[in-house]
């Protein structure tokens, strides 16, 4: 493959993906529908193996030249509207959005963390015009982004796989084939779902241990060590919560879709989810509660000042 590319949604993730794109040596033509976001996407610097960071003024001027245009927006309702012009679920009118754009041949990578129902639909719509939609959702967060450290969960053919592995390894550190078209969204989900269900039971549990008496900074050297420890308990904890700043980067709202794709999978496919739709209800209360643009970590001075019960 050649090393230019579109890349679509530069916000918190997008901003430092297209950066280890640079660094690796990728032209990337990037579009974002916030100003503020193609201010910071101009700002990176080219880089001495041929990388640059080129801003387009339009969806439709990403694609040009390149072999993959990656997408890294909030969730399937806008990747469908900027890849097809409307909802997929909407009856087809003027060709619209980047797929219009878009030579056959190409590859259109979702790096969003999308629903996997909706990704197999819009795959096949995609196909009809001979462009190839694979999804690679990443995790790692903004500081994983940052590092080139995001595990990325490819779905696609293996072929889709071979050809795109290079060019996703200068974003990530472990990138593995899912399966086919969708699989990488759904695995992204669960996953989102277990890290939610850590989180809310850490932020229980560590301030159920503040009120008895303990100091948080000695229970998580304490868990750390110990059977109960996570992302959240090593990572989250001590560089977002304790911190007071709440400032991880991914937003609540994000996170609360997440868990309501995880739940639709575990309904789709009969499964007991008595502790799901408890952790779906938890965070959706939150979401109601905390301001707009809340950070997921916001979720334990949330729970923190909840009414004791
Ligand atoms: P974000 O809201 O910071 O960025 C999304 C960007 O998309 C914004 O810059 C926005 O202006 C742009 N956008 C929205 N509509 C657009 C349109 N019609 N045309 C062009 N640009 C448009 O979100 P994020 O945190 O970067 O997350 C992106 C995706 O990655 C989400 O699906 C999220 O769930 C997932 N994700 C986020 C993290 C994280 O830590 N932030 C980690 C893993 C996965």
């Amino acid at each position: 493959t050649g090393k230019v590319v579109g890349f679509i949604g530069l916000g918190n993730m997008g901003i430092p993906m297209t950066t280890r794109l640079v660094a690796a040596g990728y032209q990337v033509r990037g579009f974002d529908s916030s100003p503020a976001a193609m201010a910071n996407f101009t700002a990176i610097a080219p880089t001495e193996s041929g990388g640059a960071a080129v801003p387009v003024d339009s969806l439709g001027s990403a694609g040009e030249g390149a072999d993959a245009v990656i997408v890294m927006l909030p969730d399937s309702d806008i990747v469908e509207r900027v890849i097809l012009g409307r909802l997929a679920s909407e009856p087809p009118s003027a060709p619209g959005g980047l797929l219009a754009t878009l030579p056959p041949g190409t590859t259109l990578i979702d790096m969003s963390s999308s629903d996997p129902a909706r990704t197999k639909i819009l795959a096949r719509l995609t196909a009809q015009t001979g462009v190839t939609l694979i999804d690679a959702p990443v995790s790692g967060g903004v500081a994983g982004a940052k590092a080139g450290t995001l595990a990325v969960m490819v779905g696609g053919s293996a072929e889709s796989f071979e050809r795109f592995k290079p060019m996703l390894s200068a974003i990530g550190k472990r990138v593995v084939h899912a399966g086919d078209v969708g699989a990488g969204h759904a695995v992204k989900a669960l996953n989102n779902l277990m890290s939610a269900a850590n989180l809310l039971i850490s932020c229980e549990a560590l301030t159920a241990g503040q009120r008895f008496g303990l100091d948080p900074a000695v229970m998580l050297e304490i868990i750390n060590g110990s059977s109960g420890r996570s992302a959240n308990t090593e990572n989250k904890w001590p560089n977002y919560i304790l911190t007071g700043t709440y400032d991880d980067g991914f937003a609540l709202r994000l996170m609360v879709k997440d868990i309501k794709l995880a739940l639709a999978i575990e309904h789709a496919t009969g499964v007991p989810a008595t502790a799901s739709e408890a952790v779906a209800t938890a965070w959706e209360s939150a979401l109601a509660d905390l301001p707009p643009g809340a950070d997921h970590t916001a979720i334990a001075r949330w729970l923190s000042t909840r009414p004791e019960q």
